[in-house]
């Protein structure tokens, strides 16, 4: 689609838009270019910093006029190549549109820009005495305009959903320039169509997310966290189940000991437990009533008889409780070393134990001389199924690896009529294997909507589909 060269790309944009701020030396290319996924070699021709809605409605307008593409970037945290420019796009950053726009106390709303970070805006919420229950390990630097885009979970999900729950009100910029205000932090809202919800999710194909009303809850009561030593994976349902049934679950995670392993090693924390377990599962509870504790003790003897686990650890305060998320938090970033090949896979929950069995039996025979980590938020039946890669292994020659062992891994999804992408969205690494999760009509329309939004196809292309 472009036919400018770099150059000419970088001289229109400095003689048309002299009043954005933009960079165009290596390292912001290359840094900007590019998300936590290292497959992707980054190539944008400049990108672009703007302050407020005005100046990203003239940058798009003058992506229309010269047929220039857009990459709209966040934080570049995401897990899927979204964020990715690979043929000289103009990356939009939103970095310096972090501003809190509006509080109404009454109806715990917050709006704010779309460049804000997560753990910004959780800070904002308790600033004000109430919560914004999305939180995972990436949240000081990724923005709520991508955890928009990628519609996020997190290890929240089992008690608060996904962000989709908390958004109730959005400013767009279409791909022709246009602002587009939706919702207006309604909680009902019964008029047709209701667009909020195609953007969210939207990994940037749609348009600019410029600004988020964000409703936010009450802060949970004190809160216990402990992490469990389990010998048998198939017990982990059971462990989830038993929980569910008699306690108030905010998270639910689990991680193999190869996993647990490689965060010991890259350190920050000092281990829970005592042994080594094959298996683990951090739970968070909320305790809502006084005999909370008393309850948890009743679950934890219950599971310790049922022979289901065979240590624990609770912590109950806050620098305890924070060290026990370090297991968990620290698993994916001790792995970015080793360029892993990442599954973000999910079935229903009631299918978690044949799904284990099979992907086991599957991963076993296809993946013999690589080393297989598995780690995830199971309590909302997702997995994340991390491939290493050999050092002695090309970046390339991996992934060509991995993708033909990942189209027997989503025939196995599909076989569950579970996701390819529970959380991490498309972009660009998941895309051959979107069909295994929406069927052809289904991606017809899909693509159809976008022609609508972006005839000029300039937002973010290549990307889903
Ligand atoms: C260590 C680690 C742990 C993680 N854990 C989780 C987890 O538990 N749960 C989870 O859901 N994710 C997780 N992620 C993935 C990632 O943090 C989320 O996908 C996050 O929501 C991405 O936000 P971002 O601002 O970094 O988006 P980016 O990576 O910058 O962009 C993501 C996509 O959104 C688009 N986009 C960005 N901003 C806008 C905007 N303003 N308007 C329109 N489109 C936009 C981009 O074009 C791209 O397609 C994790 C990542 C890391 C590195």
């Amino acid at each position: 689609m472009i036919k400018l060269k770099r150059e000419e790309i970088q001289n229109l944009v400095q003689s048309e838009l002299p009043e954005i701020s933009m960079a165009s030396d290596n390292d912001s290319l290359f840094n900007y270019g590019k998300d936590w996924i290292d497959f992707y070699v980054p190539d944008p021709s400049i990108i672009l910093f703007p302050k407020h809605n005005a100046e990203v409605i003239r940058i798009v307008s003058f992506a229309n006029k010269f047929s220039i593409p857009i990459v709209p970037s966040g934080g570049r945290t995401g897990l899927s190549g979204g964020a990715t420019a690979t043929g000289l796009e103009m990356v939009v950053s939103l970095k310096n549109m972090s501003s809190v726009i509006d509080f109404n106390a009454e109806d715990e709303t917050i709006t704010v820009q779309a460049g804000m970070s997560t753990q910004a805006l959780q800070l904002e919420a308790e600033a004000k005495d109430l919560y914004f229950p999305i939180d995972f390990a990436s949240k000081g630097t990724s923005c709520i305009g991508g955890n928009i885009a990628t519609n996020a979970g997190g290890i929240h999900v089992i008690r608060y959903g996904m962000i989709r729950e908390w958004v109730v009100g959005l400013k767009v910029i279409t791909p022709l320039g246009q602002e587009m205000k939706l919702n207006n932090g309604l909680i009902k809202n019964n008029t047709g169509y209701d667009l909020r919800h195609l953007f969210i999710g939207s990994e940037g194909t749609l348009g600019i997310i410029t600004e988020a009303t964000i409703k936010l809850t009450r802060k949970p009561r004190e809160t216990v966290v402990g992490i469990l030593g389990v010998h048998d994976i198939q017990n982990v349902p059971k462990i989830l189940s038993l929980f569910k049934k008699d306690l108030v679950l905010v998270a639910f995670e689990f991680f193999t000991n190869i996993a647990l392993n490689h965060a010991i090693e890259y350190g920050g924390f000092s281990y829970a437990l005592t042994r080594d377990h094959n298996n683990y599962v951090i739970f968070e509870i909320e305790n809502l009533h006084e005999k909370g504790i008393d309850d948890l003790d009743q679950v934890i003897s219950n599971l310790h008889r049922l022979g289901y686990i065979h240590e624990d650890a609770i912590a109950m305060d806050p620098s305890s409780i924070n060290n026990v998320w370090k297991h968990r938090e620290t698993i994916p970033v001790a792995l970015t070393r080793f360029q892993p090949y990442k599954n973000d896979i999910s079935v229903r929950t009631s299918n978690i134990p044949d799904l284990i069995i099979e992907m086991n039996l599957l991963l076993n025979t296809q993946y013999p001389d690589f080393s297989i980590v598995w780690f995830g938020h199971i309590g909302d039946g997702n997995l994340h199924v991390n491939i290493l890669k050999p050092n002695t292994w090309t970046p390339s020659e991996f992934k060509a690896a991995c993708d033909i062992v990942n189209e027997k891994v989503c025939q196995l999804v599909e076989k569950f009529e579970g996701s390819v992408s529970a959380e991490h969205g498309i972009g660009l690494i998941k895309k051959p294997f979107l069909r295994f999760s929406k069927s052809e009509l289904e991606i017809e329309f899909m693509r159809s909507i976008k022609k609508i939004f972006d005839p000029n196809s300039i937002m973010n292309p290549g990307k889903i589909f």
